[in-house]
């Protein structure tokens, strides 16, 4: 058998395992050793698996690898962010990140939820590369666990803010969190899904009870504005996508993330913080300002520019006016293009 016609194990639940196990005539209990192997130890090996007889090992060997995806790139930033291309099992292509804060012991991965993106919002790297397909469940997973095999280090949060609208793919997205959760021990608090506003997954969302942190990219206080850069707005409008964020509140107690990108000349002006402070006023949430990370379209121009620190600051004062905490993002892996809105496989496609 060769290693595309195995079972991939990483990303899989504890059920899964255990069926695995019986059905390749192992007892349970196998399945659990697995589990614990894959999850707790980061085995990259069967080798490794030293309480599994050579016979086991071997009858595994022949079934199954413990990867599903292969990392095809790694850059390292100067700052210390690694990005990550992954391929799929299908010869697809995703990006995942891995940040570290100087001011904090926390890792954060960001991960991928589809093969690009069908939002199409005009500033952002995924959004030009159309949309290809949903990101299974353990696709997901094994993002985290190949990170952290190669990095060999622990993460404790996960952002979905990589390729992809994770709530055009709720369901996988929400299993996926689950088997974070369970297996790979992240705590629900420790989980963000970033949204460009799909009131229906936001809906999905609430019903699920979780207690992770709803982000919502919003990007300007104006549906004029909004219809422009961000185009699914033609669906939703701001009202409405306040109103499901509010409901996503009282549903699950979780303070909101408003983030908003600032885009020179089109959404930094005063009167849109202003618009933005009072759009917020009553939603319990904090507000993450995203400078302009440069992206390039298809045809190599670049569309927008990044406002000064001093615009940056000003629009950061009067958003503040109306008492929320309203924070300015800071940047992560710009030289390797691995920051917010980067991402687009440009090992593959060509920089
Ligand atoms: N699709 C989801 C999550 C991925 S993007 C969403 O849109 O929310 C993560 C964040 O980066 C979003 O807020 C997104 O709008 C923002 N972003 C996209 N392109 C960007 C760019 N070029 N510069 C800065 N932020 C960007
Ligand atoms: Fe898709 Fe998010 Fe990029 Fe918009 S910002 S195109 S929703 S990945």
């Amino acid at each position: 058998m060769s290693d595309s016609e195995k079972k991939a194990l990483s990303g899989l639940t504890l059920d899964q395992l255990v069926e695995f196990a019986t059905e390749s005539g192992l007892p349970a209990f196998r399945g659990k050793q697995l589990h614990s192997w894959i999850y707790a130890k980061y085995a990259r090996t069967f080798d490794e698996m030293t309480d599994l007889s050579l016979e086991v090992r071997e009858l595994l060997k022949s079934k199954a690898t413990i990867q599903l995806l292969k990392l095809a790139h790694l850059e390292v930033s100067r700052d210390g962010t690694r990005k990550y291309l992954f391929e799929l099992p299908d010869g697809k292509f995703v990006e995942s990140v891995l940040m570290s804060f100087d001011d904090r012991p926390s890792l954060s991965a960001c991960v991928s939820s589809q093969v690009g993106c069908a939002v199409g919002c005009t500033f952002c790297a995924t959004g030009f590369l159309g949309f290809k397909r949903n990101l299974s469940p353990q696709e997901i997973v094994d993002q985290v666990m190949s990170v952290q095999r190669e990095s060999g280090q622990r993460i404790s949060n996960i952002v979905y803010m990589g390729q992809g609208e994770p709530l055009l793919n709720v369901d996988n997205v929400v299993h996926s969190i689950r088997t974070l959760m369970a297996s790979v021990g992240i705590g629900a608090r420790h989980i963000t899904v970033s949204t460009s506003g799909i009131i229906a997954g936001i809906r999905a969302l609430s019903r699920e009870g979780l207690q992770i942190t709803l982000a919502l990219s919003l990007h300007a206080p104006d549906d004029a504005t909004r219809d422009v850069i961000v185009p699914i707005n033609k669906k939703f409008s701001v009202a409405e996508l306040i109103d499901a964020t509010h409901e996503y509140y009282e549903a699950t107690g979780r303070r909101i993330t408003v983030e908003y990108v600032l885009l020179a000349g089109v959404t930094d002006s005063p009167e849109q913080a202003r618009e933005l402070a009072e759009l917020v006023r009553n939603l319990h949430c904090n507000v993450n300002l995203i400078p302009y990370n440069p992206t390039r379209a298809e045809d190599g121009v670049v569309t927008y520019a990044r406002p000064s620190l001093d615009a940056q600051h000003r629009f950061r004062k009067i958003a503040e006016s109306t008492g929320k905490t309203v924070t300015i993002r800071l940047e992560r892996g710009t030289d390797i293009n691995a920051a917010c809105g980067q991402l687009h496989n440009s090992y593959v496609a060509g920089p």
